[in-house]
């Protein structure tokens, strides 16, 4: 259920990457889920971008949630990730449709929509979260990661994400990059960034070929040299408990959880992560509503 990441400087200190392999990872969401063919891929670029994403901060306690909003077949997907490397997803479409492109791939593009959004909430654990919105530009979400980059952190990047099939529909590979320019990059390092990138098969192809992360940073960065590496494991892990669910029933409020009671006499919370189910009897519902009748000292 493992993935690997690394993060490096070129050698002039003036582009930053990130490379990660999701390949377990993304599997492991697929058999959770029971996924289809395109929700894979979908789902498996939001994994992967978002492990990244949650990787770039250096507060401990933040965590990073990318929602994906889209206007066609999958409506919605959601990933967390921390600082830590965990990082969890789902969809609200896991079996949505496979739509294929001219050349055969399957499209990601046209299931998201281009009228669609992507918003990424970066919290603190303490004040208010740190909200940023645009719209999507192609769907296939790196481009639209690298547009979010640009107009709301000002940071321009280039991304690559893929995942590959096996014929049975297995996760064979996946992972991505990003490329942070910094604002002292010269045009020949640009120059030469552009030409590495143009000329690269799909990242997914690499990894098929059994090159590793470094190895992967190190054809991206040709010519450029890699400096700086540090690498961190990154886990498909969900962090719910009974706690959790608890909260989220208190938060219905009370004449909701009463008329739970009333009607059902009992609850049972799934998490949308890792479907994990948390039965709660009438019993453990009444203590609930106690609880909150119980002022604060
Ligand atoms: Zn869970």
């Amino acid at each position: 259920m493992n993935g690997k990441l690394i993060t490096g400087m070129s050698k002039n200190r003036e582009v930053r990457i990130y490379v990660a392999e999701t390949t377990d990872m993304v599997e492991n969401a697929r058999q959770l889920h029971q996924l289809s063919p395109i929700a894979t891929a979908a789902l498996g670029r939001t994994i992967t971008v978002a492990a990244m994403m949650g990787m770039m901060s250096k507060i401990d306690k933040e965590k990073l949630t990318l929602q994906i909003k889209g206007s066609n077949a999958i409506k919605l997907m959601v990933a967390i990730a921390d600082t830590h490397g965990n990082v969890k997803a789902y969809t609200t479409d896991p079996q949505a449709v496979n739509l294929f492109n001219e050349a055969g791939k399957l499209d990601v593009g046209t299931a998201i929509g281009k009228d669609g959004q992507l918003i990424v909430i970066r919290d603190l654990g303490m004040k208010e979260p740190f909200i940023g919105q645009t719209n999507l530009v192609t769907g296939e979400i790196a481009e639209d990661i690298a547009a979010y980059f640009a107009q709301s952190e000002q940071q321009p990047s280039a991304i690559g994400l893929g995942v590959s099939l096996s014929k049975d529909a297995v996760v064979k590979k996946a992972g991505g990059f990003i490329v942070q320019i910094l604002p002292e990059t010269t045009d020949e390092t640009i120059t030469q960034l552009e030409s590495n990138l143009t000329g690269m098969p799909p990242l997914t192809q690499f990894f098929e070929e059994g090159l590793d992360v470094i190895q992967v940073a190190g054809q991206i960065f040709a010519g450029l040299g890699l400096d700086e590496l540090e690498t961190y494991d990154l886990k498909y892990q969900c962090d719910c408990n009974r706690e959790k669910m608890e909260t989220a029933l208190i938060s219905l409020g009370k004449s909701e959880l009463l008329s739970i009671i009333d009607e059902d006499g009992e609850a049972e919370l799934v998490c949308h992560f890792c479907n994990s189910k948390y039965h709660f009897t009438e019993e453990q519902l009444l203590a609930l509503v106690k609880e909150m009748n119980t002022p604060l000292a």
